[in-house]
């Protein structure tokens, strides 16, 4: 039996810190210090719909992966945590490339406004279209029990580093900024978002822009990262 095509339609834009897929973390919470606002829709503007909401600490975000959408469904992925070589079914990974594009993300949620939720512990690029917002409930979604064998547990950080001069321009950008700049490039970096195909040679230099501000590392050592410019 075929159904019709369902349309949903966005209740609201997450404006992020992370304006370009690579190094966004893998899974939500792995770096606290990413933030962003999701900026409410009409008619979900007006602090009706958020209305409770501050006695929630988190919420669960419904949303489209919009930079990743693909006429033609995969039934295989090859997801980047096994190494890029492995493939298994879309169902048994939280890859983008999905049917329908749905994505889902527990965040936190650190202040209610009117038409405006402040975020953190986000891993959503800007300009997301988000779905539907939903309180995350401790007692029905944390399960103790529940086991992953594909993913069992949070990747290993990695150590970083810095130059003495991107660590002050950091701390400076962090300032104008009013963000928690430092740390959002120490998290995002110690997931090492370099795919795990590459093997870097200590002169090659990588990049990407967190808020509007490019950073700047390299791998000294295998294991190991160096921030080497933030401007
Ligand atoms: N927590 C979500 C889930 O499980 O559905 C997302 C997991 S997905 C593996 C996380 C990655 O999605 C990020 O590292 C980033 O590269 C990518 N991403 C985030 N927002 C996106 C968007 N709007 N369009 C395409 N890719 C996106």
């Amino acid at each position: 039996m075929s159904m019709p095509p369902y349309s949903v339609s966005p209740v609201g834009i997450l404006h992020s810190c992370f304006k370009e897929k690579f190094a966004i973390p893998r899974q939500p919470q792995l770096a606290p210090a990413a933030r962003g606002i999701l900026e409410l829709l009409p008619p979900f503007n007006t602090g009706e719909a958020v209305a409770g909401l501050e006695q929630v600490s988190h919420v669960w975000l419904i949303f489209l992966f919009h930079q990743a959408l693909e006429d033609k469904p995969r039934l295989k992925v090859r997801p980047p945590r096994l190494g890029g070589n492995q493939s298994i079914g879309v169902f048994a990974s939280r890859a983008t490339h999905r049917p329908n594009g749905i994505g889902q993300s527990v965040v936190r949620l650190d202040k209610v406004e009117t038409g405006r939720l402040h975020l953190s512990g986000i891993d959503l690029l800007d300009g997301t279209p988000i779905l539907d917002i939903k309180p995350y409930v401790p007692y029905a979604d944390s399960l103790p029990e529940a086991r992953n064998a594909i993913a069992p547990q949070a990747p290993q950080a990695i150590a970083v580093s810095w130059q003495a001069a991107a660590r002050q321009s950091a701390v400076q950008h962090a300032q104008r900024l009013q963000q928690p700049l430092c740390e959002l490039i120490e998290q995002c970096l110690a997931q090492d978002p370099r795919p795990a195909y590459q093997q870097p040679d200590a002169q090659r230099r990588y990049g990407v822009r967190l808020w509007d501000v490019e950073v700047h590392w390299h791998y000294p050592q295998p294991g190991h990262i160096c921030v080497l410019a933030v401007g």
